[in-house]
């Protein structure tokens, strides 16, 4: 399942890009764009905007202003899959997928002791974004756990 989101839905797209998913992230104004790349790309368009009166079954107009909370209807409404293993796969800036690397190879972008404490690495191919198991790892954990029902 791949999205695309209109711009008042910042922080969802940076979520389901954590979680995993195909997302863009669409800042224009304009909707034209956005409903021809849906079509193309066989993307779902997620958005606020009431009223669109295009291509009704591929919108879905979320009526949550909380992150969390739109996460849910999304869940609900498109019954959508997370596994746990998806989290982390992809960049949260760009939405390319992140591969594995060793940490001898980004030494030099890293702070001292996320060096010397953390043993498993991926980065983003195209922004060369490096992820590791941070503290805040544990609190998406924690927020999946949550959407999951557990
Ligand atoms: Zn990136």
């Amino acid at each position: 399942m791949k999205f695309i989101l209109t711009k008042e839905l910042g922080k969802l797209a940076r979520w389901l890009r954590i979680l995993g998913f195909d997302t863009v992230y669409y800042k224009g104004d304009n909707l034209g764009p956005i409903i021809i790349q849906a079509l193309r790309e066989d993307r779902r368009i997620i958005t606020r905007k009431k009223g669109i009166r295009y291509l009704q079954k591929r919108i879905m107009v979320v009526s949550s202003e909380e992150v969390q909370r739109q996460l849910k209807e999304l869940q609900k409404k498109l019954d959508l899959d997370i596994k746990e293993d998806k989290i982390f796969t992809r960049c949260t800036v760009c939405n390319e997928l992140l591969e594995e690397v060793k940490k001898e190879n980004i030494k030099a972008s890293l702070p001292e002791y996320v060096y010397k404490h953390q043993d498993c690495f991926r980065q983003c191919e195209s922004c060369k974004k490096v992820y590791w198991k941070g503290s805040h790892w544990d609190d998406i954990k924690k927020g999946v756990s949550q959407l999951r029902g557990r």
